[in-house]
């Protein structure tokens, strides 16, 4: 169930009976020659929705603008900074348990977000406010991920070419696949973004003059579906696995015994 499709009324029967919400968090930030820079919210909202729909869970409005500062280089790339987007996401986390939610699953495609989520997570469960927990679609199946592409890459690669493939055909720049590749790095180590045990860059351009990396030409709408279906069925268990878990399960384990202060 979409939220925002819904007037409130029309909510009253979920929120008494259900307390899960799902919430797609993406970016909007270059992508390369080839894909929109919506590509991490597009995937990010078709996961979420999807995979709400066949759980029977509450999907909100997805957060199109994230922490991606390291793409500000490239033409109309937009980002907020960490500190502004922990506080929004655990503001609106917070006005969520409000009406009822303690548990949320934050479905993220942009790695820039991910740490943060974490935080706010944390924070969330520290308060015993609600259950908050982070992922990241690709790293829900890693496995299918490296069997599909020879050339993988973290950013604008034949993975997130080929989800987008699937989910928004229209807007994939077929014509520019092989010089988003020839353009960018094809293969992740060649980039050597390492030196001497130290990360010595910060952004993307640093490692990649198109801003992508990985063989783009290797991805297809139907590589894009399987990953998408085997994506929205981690997603639909971890949904099914926070709702079936009792609250108290959920939140921070008490200190070992004996209590401090307990024999003062
Ligand atoms: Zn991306």
């Amino acid at each position: 169930m979409y939220l925002a499709d819904q007037t409130w009324p029309d909510l009253g029967d979920y929120v008494a009976e259900e307390s899960v919400a799902v919430v797609p968090l993406g970016s909007t930030e270059q992508h390369g020659p080839h894909l929109p820079l919506a590509t991490d919210h597009l995937i990010a909202e078709g996961l979420a929705r999807e995979a709400a729909a066949r759980a029977g869970f509450l999907c909100t409005p997805t957060v199109n603008v994230g922490v991606s500062p390291h793409h500000k280089q490239f033409h109309g790339t937009m980002w907020v900074d960490p500190p502004e987007f922990r506080d929004y996401v655990e503001s609106f986390s917070r006005n969520l348990t409000y009406h009822g939610v303690d548990r949320i699953v934050y479905v993220n495609a942009h790695g820039g977000n991910m740490q943060h989520l974490r935080e706010v997570g944390r924070r969330l469960r520290e308060d015993r406010a609600a259950f908050a927990v982070e992922w990241m679609w690709d790293e829900s199946i890693p496995d299918l991920v490296d069997d599909l592409f020879e050339r993988n890459g973290p950013h604008g690669g034949p993975k997130e070419t080929a989800m987008i493939m699937h989910l928004a055909p229209e807007l994939v720049r077929e014509d520019r696949l092989e010089e988003a590749r020839d353009g960018g790095v094809p293969v992740f180590e060649d980039a050597d973004p390492y030196r001497y045990g130290a990360r010595n860059f910060y952004d993307a351009i640093d490692n990649t003059e198109n801003g992508v990396l990985g063989d783009q030409t290797d991805a297809t709408p139907e590589k894009g579906e399987q990953l998408f279906e085997a994506a929205t069925e981690q997603l639909v268990r971890l949904l099914e696995f926070v709702d079936e878990s009792r609250f108290e399960d959920l939140m921070a384990k008490p200190h070992v015994d004996p209590q401090p202060g307990s024999r003062r």
